[in-house]
């Protein structure tokens, strides 16, 4: 009777598996343990991870590590994904044409028009012109209310009101005759005098909607067709927000930019194709559908893309101590997304949402640094170390021991940085792929998507429902129902959207309904994992033909997801396949197949004698 331990190194998380294995090659498993990993999957850094894993694993059993006879680790190729955003549009004023912005309180309601004019100056303006009123932070709020009314008592007709403090309430309650007012407009000053404007203001709760819709634009502002075709980019920004400004200046005008992204090549087997970014995700991955089997991927130098190839290509390089020109891109997966960008000429901090491409990019290398690995983790622990099998494979043979399973079977692996699978013969024959693309890249689409710039707070986003916090003693949760409390909750939560973390509620820095953000979250997921998996799948199923699957089971660390594998179940039931998440050895859930794959496999061959 011998003790062994299988070690799955990811590029998320090392997970091991402990086993007694007897003379005859039967296994009994007597532990597990998951740490995070430390560095790039693949590389020397992973040991400290690797050691201290093993000690969690053999604590509950007061077993020396030194009493191992032989630890395996995976074959896993160092794979980086990378994930990075290309942004293809971008919305630009010229001349200040457009205000259109959310500020959270803006004053009175509905539409006016007229001819902007300074407060200052508006004790010289005349009854026969109607006017929008531009009100900078020199003049206070009751000044200004004052100003307005005694205009409006001399005849002079104000319509609304442009102001650059968060002051739009606090004037408009204090005026004889409301008119819509849209405050917080940083540089008031840009705002040209003698124009003729449109604001509007929607009542609490809606957005606007007149300022939003191009032919509305037009009656206001009596466009010819042409023209009216230049405002849709300024009436698209706009949908959605609460209040609005739009100025006719004599060359304004509002452009949606595209900038260009560079081009992919991709080299297959068979052919090879070029692919510009900025024709977006379905154009790229249909042709990475036409050319595979892959064997390259390599991106226009100078570009954004073309960067992050770079970046990826020399990180693994310096980490396996190889030259840069031995390491290939080998896949990418490439999504469709809308990024917030800050307008270019903005007046007030404007966001439009802008057509980005989210790109993931996978390098593969030698299986030379496994090697070194195995031999580094050997010198520090004095047990035996062997490199025992490729991941795809072992994690097949763990996910067997799933109760009711049987070859034929199929698993999709939904990791961090890869989505993998592998298909199992009844012969034992077994086929596997490996994807860029998983986890981390919807955790990367959220944080762009939202313009959270807080990764840990995107990842909390993607792993627990959402809430409202309606009253300080209740919330509504994102499928309606309501949670009450005994004790108020924090002030600052009033209000607020709310990610239903470990740590209670914890509000998200944006004001996005509820609804935008949960669909947020749920494409970011069905973009990269349905596409991924009907993508793995079918690199493993005969003939590429999915339909010739009958079962798969989900493992890895995203199928523990709470959304993710109905959406994959969901697709492939289009296809006639049954799909549901494995629970390893009858207890560990979709987690430890790798490990637990490494052990049994190794086990047969004569490890215990
Ligand atoms: P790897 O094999 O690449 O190390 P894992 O199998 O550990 O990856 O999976 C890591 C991914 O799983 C990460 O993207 C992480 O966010 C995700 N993940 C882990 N636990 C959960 C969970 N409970 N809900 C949703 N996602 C999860
Ligand atoms: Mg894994």
């Amino acid at each position: 009777m011998v003790l062994i331990a299988g070690v799955d190194i990811g590029n998320n998380t090392t997970e091991v598996a402990v086993a007694e294995v007897n003379d005859r090659g039967e296994a009994t498993f007597r532990g597990q343990s998951l740490v995070r990993t430390i560095g790039i999957k693949g590389t020397m850094r992973n040991v400290s991870g690797i050691i201290d894993a093993l000690d969690q694993a053999l604590q509950p059993l007061q077993i020396p590590r030194k009493e191992l006879a032989g630890v395996l680790l995976n074959e896993a190729t160092p794979v980086i994904g990378d994930v990075a955003m290309e942004t293809i549009t971008e919305t630009v004023i010229t001349e200040s044409a457009m205000i259109g912005h959310n500020p959270t309180t803006p004053g009175g309601m509905g539409l006016g028009t007229g001819i902007t004019r300074s407060i200052a100056d508006l004790g010289t303006a005349s009854t026969d012109q109607e006017y929008i009123v531009i009100v900078s932070r020199e003049t206070n709020f009751q000044l200004a209310a004052d100003l307005l009314n005694q205009a409006v008592n001399r005849g002079v007709r104000i319509n609304g009101a442009i102001v650059q403090l968060d002051d739009g309430v606090l004037i408009h309650n204090r005026l004889s005759q409301p008119i819509p007012i849209v405050d917080e407009v940083r540089y008031v000053d840009r705002v040209p005098v003698g124009m003729f404007a449109a604001v509007e203001v929607a009542s609490v709760g809606r957005s606007i909607e007149k300022l939003s819709n191009p032919y509305d634009i037009a009656t206001l502002f009596n466009l010819e067709a042409d023209q009216t075709r230049n405002i849709v980019p300024i009436a698209r920004a706009l949908t959605g927000v609460r209040s609005a400004v739009v100025i006719k200046t004599p060359r304004g005008d509002i452009q949606e930019r595209r900038i260009p992204a560079g081009s992919l090549t991709l080299i297959g087997d068979k052919a090879t194709v070029q692919v510009p970014v900025d024709e977006g995700a379905e154009v790229i991955m249909d042709k990475v559908d036409e050319v595979q089997p892959l064997t390259e991927i390599r991106a226009e130098p100078g570009t954004n893309v073309g960067g992050m190839f770079e970046t990826v290509r020399r990180v693994m390089a310096d980490l396996t101590n190889q030259p840069v020109g031995e390491i290939l891109v080998q896949d990418i997966i490439a999504v469709d997304t809308l990024v917030p960008q800050q307008v270019q000429g903005n007046l007030a901090g404007e966001y439009a949402l802008g057509n980005a491409v989210g790109l993931a990019a996978m390098v593969q290398t030698q299986k030379l640094p496994m090697q070194m690995l195995a031999r580094k983790l050997q010198e520090e622990i004095q047990v035996p170390v062997t490199v025992a099998g490729v991941e795809a494979e072992m994690a097949i043979h763990g996910a067997l021991t799933t109760p009711g399973t049987k070859a034929p079977l199929a698993i999709l692996d939904l990791g961090g940085g890869s989505t993998d699978a592998s298909l199992i013969q009844e012969s034992g024959v077994v086929r596997s792929t490996h994807l860029a693309g998983a986890g981390d890249m919807v955790t990367l689409l959220i944080d762009k998507e939202l313009g959270l710039d807080d990764l840990d707070l995107a990842e909390r986003i993607k792993f627990y429902p959402l809430a409202k916090v309606e009253t300080l003693f209740h919330l509504r949760h994102e499928d309606g129902s309501v949670e009450f409390f005994d004790a108020p909750m924090d002030p600052r939560l009033f209000g607020r959207v709310v990610v239903m973390s470990e740590l209670g509620p914890q509000p998200l820095p944006v004001q996005d309904p509820i609804g935008r953000v949960a669909e947020v979250r749920r494409k970011a997921k069905e973009k990269v994992f349905v596409r991924n998996s009907l993508r793995a799948l079918a690199g493993v199923a005969p003939g590429g033909n999915i339909r010739l699957i009958d079962f798969v089971t989900l493992v890895g660390g995203s199928s523990l997801d709470f959304e993710i594998p109905k959406m994959i179940s969901d697709v492939l039931l289009e296809y006639g396949v049954v799909t549901g998440r494995a629970n390893v050895r009858g207890s560990q859930g979709p987690r430890n197949a790798v490990a637990t794959g490494l052990v049994l496999t190794s086990a047969g061959t004569g490890y215990g004698s």
